[in-house]
């Protein structure tokens, strides 16, 4: 549906014509909606745990007051509780210092290899926990792309969390990066052999809040926002994200990022 706005305009003093001008608001709309949405989503989000606390409080005020394992149980799950919406309120956090960011194309050249094995490191343990292991294909060649060196940090965190989260019972993750020629773009490879993504679920897991209804989405943490901020980070650097998935077979997320030109050949030494 499309929206217009219209200007009037007088032309001369006394010409009794007018100009009229028809603007396009559509996409103003359509962002005021995405934004309504966004906020209703967000604090139904922070609801729900909110309120669940609440509830318990008022429990253990009352018929739990004096048994003592059910009030260590409802501590348990209060304090899960907080720890939930301390996450949704973090990637809430990144997600809107990204949209105040003005945006600025990266022009500091970054060796992506090193810049992947770093996020790995500290992640191994976190996979541990997971039940499973993070295996780096990188090799030691750098491969150079354009890019905000946090940001990039914050992809790669996101797909190997959601890879020791969702890929559990998979055992490995394969992490790798190639680039055919300098004229090709530099591709970063994360995958896991979980249960993988049901195909008609994969056009919709970057939009904000998005879970996939089975039984890992409900079982592992997490706020739906992961992917959402990858998708925008990427987007900020012209590059792009891509999946592929079947059930049972895992899921691989590819980055792809575009060439960076050859040093001594750019616009700016021309
Ligand atoms: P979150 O992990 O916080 O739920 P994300 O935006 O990171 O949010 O991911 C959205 C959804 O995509 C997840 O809830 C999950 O259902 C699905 N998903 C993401 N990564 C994987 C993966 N490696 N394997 C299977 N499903 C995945």
């Amino acid at each position: 549906e499309r929206a217009y706005r219209v200007v009037a305009s007088r032309i001369g003093n006394d010409t009794g014509l007018y100009v009229l001008m028809f603007k396009d608001q559509s996409e103003a709309r359509r962002i005021d909606r995405m934004r309504a949405d966004f906020i209703a989503n967000a604090s139904h989000e922070l609801r729900t745990p909110l309120a669940s606390v609440a509830g318990f409080i008022e429990t253990l005020r009352g018929p739990a007051r004096d048994d003592a394992k059910a009030r260590e149980n409802f501590l348990q799950i209060m304090q899960n509780q907080t720890q939930r919406m301390a996450r949704l309120i973090d990637d809430l956090l990144s997600l809107s210092r990204l949209e105040m960011k003005p945006y600025q194309k990266p022009n500091a050249q970054l060796d992506v290899v090193a810049l992947v094995k770093g996020v790995i490191e500290p992640m191994r343990h976190i996979a541990r926990e997971n039940g499973v292991e993070i295996v780096s294909e990188l090799g030691d060649a750098p491969l150079l792309v354009a890019g905000h060196s946090d940001e990039l940090v914050q992809v790669f965190e996101n797909l190997l969390e959601n890879a020791c989260k969702y890929g559990s019972s998979g055992e490995r993750i394969l992490v790798s990066a190639d680039q055919a020629s300098p004229m090709d773009e530099v591709r970063v490879r994360v995958q896991d052999f979980g249960p993988g993504i049901p195909e008609e679920h994969i056009p919709r897991i970057t939009e904000r809040f998005y879970r996939v209804d089975v039984e890992t989405s409900r079982t592992q943490k997490g706020t739906g926002l992961g992917l959402s901020i990858v998708k925008h980070i990427l987007t900020r650097h012209d590059a792009r994200l891509s999946v592929k998935s079947a059930p049972g077979e895992g899921a691989t997320f590819v980055v792809h990022f575009p060439p960076v030109p050859p040093s001594g050949t750019g616009a700016e030494s021309a």
